[in-house]
């Protein structure tokens, strides 16, 4: 008899879970028959992108039949003044999780280890499974000496082995909002072994407004195995078009980019993401949107009595006291949108990305109405 197919696969993909996305609005209005859904559920910019990128991307429809430019040459150049690098430092992905599976690409293997912390972003442990590497998840603080729940830099720096060729962290972390601060995690960069590619990734740089937060760019001139990735699917609001950058020594950009297909990035996201760094402006309304949101979120949470964790990014996880998966439930049948983060190893929590106001409002009364049901 012929194999299952799917023992055909690599011993890692057979044991992968694939990554479970935020319920799109169109599925939850087909399901339930809702017409006025909210989506708080994917750490999306609840302002979309500002005029300028919509009058760019109009130019994209003269070329839809070219492929798009394969190295980038405008995004890379805008990139490369915003950051005072050379554009052989940039690499362009399709999203910035396609950078990080760039990473995991060119220096992972079944005979590699990756590290990362406990109830970190789920595509770090999605990419080292695809390529059957073995993953050290090093545990988070619990409370004592650090956040709880954030990234423990010591039991990282312990989790490193000899065969690891790959440490990922999420500065902040999603889905617990929880960062690191400057001292910490240059001593940690300056500690880890050479052989070890350090991944900061820095989707949620734009928001942070912490003064101990790091630039972790500013370390690349000294470490060869670092990389620091951005993308434009938060603050910038442009999270369907899928564009995300790396940035590193040219010798690490150089691996990268013998991995990444050709056309990784299309013509409507390199122009949509050069014309977003042009308008400082809306990423500044974006983000103080953000503030004001938030500030509407713990205020709405801390009246309930609920416990949360406190977060520098656009999106809050809150303990609900309760089998997360059925507040969820209960949250759609009202048309809100969250996502449990039960799996990742945090029972009890729901995750509600920061919408505009009228969104939160919803989020917080839906939920005040399902608690006391
Ligand atoms: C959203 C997110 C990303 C970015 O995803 P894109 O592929 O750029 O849309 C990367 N890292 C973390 C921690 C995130 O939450």
């Amino acid at each position: 008899m012929a194999p299952a197919i799917a023992q055909l696969a690599t011993a890692g993909v057979q044991a992968l879970r694939p990554y479970a996305p935020g319920k799109p609005l169109t599925e939850l209005e087909r399901e339930y028959g809702i017409t006025d859904a909210v989506k708080l559920a994917s750490n999306e910019n609840p302002l979309g992108p500002g005029p300028r990128v919509l009058e760019a991307v109009r130019g994209g429809f003269d070329e839809l039949a070219r492929y798009p430019d394969g190295n980038g040459f405008a995004l890379k150049a805008a990139l490369a003044e915003k950051h005072a690098v050379p554009t052989e430092a940039i690499t362009l992905g399709n999203g910035s999780n396609d950078v990080l599976e760039l990473v995991a690409r060119a220096f992972l293997s079944p005979a590699t280890s990756a590290v990362y912390s406990a109830h970190a972003f789920a595509v770090y442990p999605l990419v080292t499974q695809a390529i059957g590497a073995r993953a050290n998840v090093a545990a988070a603080h619990d409370g004592n000496d650090g956040p709880r729940f954030g990234h423990n830099l010591e039991a990282m720096h312990a989790a490193i082995d000899a065969d690891t060729r790959v440490v990922f962290i999420a500065n902040p972390n999603n889905p617990t909002g929880t960062w690191l601060d400057r001292a910490a995690l240059q001593r940690f960069v300056t500690a880890v072994p050479d052989h070890v590619i350090v991944v900061i990734d820095e989707a949620y740089f734009e928001y942070v407004d912490e003064a101990e937060y790091p630039d972790s760019m500013e370390w690349i001139p000294d470490f060869p195995n670092l990389l620091v990735t951005r993308t434009f699917s938060k603050a910038y609001g442009l999270a369907s078009l899928r564009v995300g950058y790396g940035v590193s020594q040219p010798g690490l950009a150089d691996v990268l980019n013998r991995v990444r297909q050709p056309f990784n990035v299309n013509s409507f996201a390199q122009l949509a993401a050069v014309a977003a760094l042009q308008d400082a402006a809306h990423l500044q309304e974006s983000v103080q949107v953000n503030h004001s949101g938030m500030q509407q979120l713990l205020e709405g949470v801390e009246a309930m009595q609920l416990p949360y964790i406190p977060s520098v990014g656009n999106f809050l996880s809150v303990d609900v006291g309760r089998d997360p998966g059925a507040v969820y439930e209960a949250l759609l049948r009202e048309g809100v949108i969250v996502r449990p983060v039960d799996n990742y190893g945090m029972p009890g929590y729901l995750r509600v990305s920061v919408g505009l106001p009228d969104e939160n409002r919803r989020f917080l009364l839906a939920l005040e109405k399902v608690l006391a049901a």
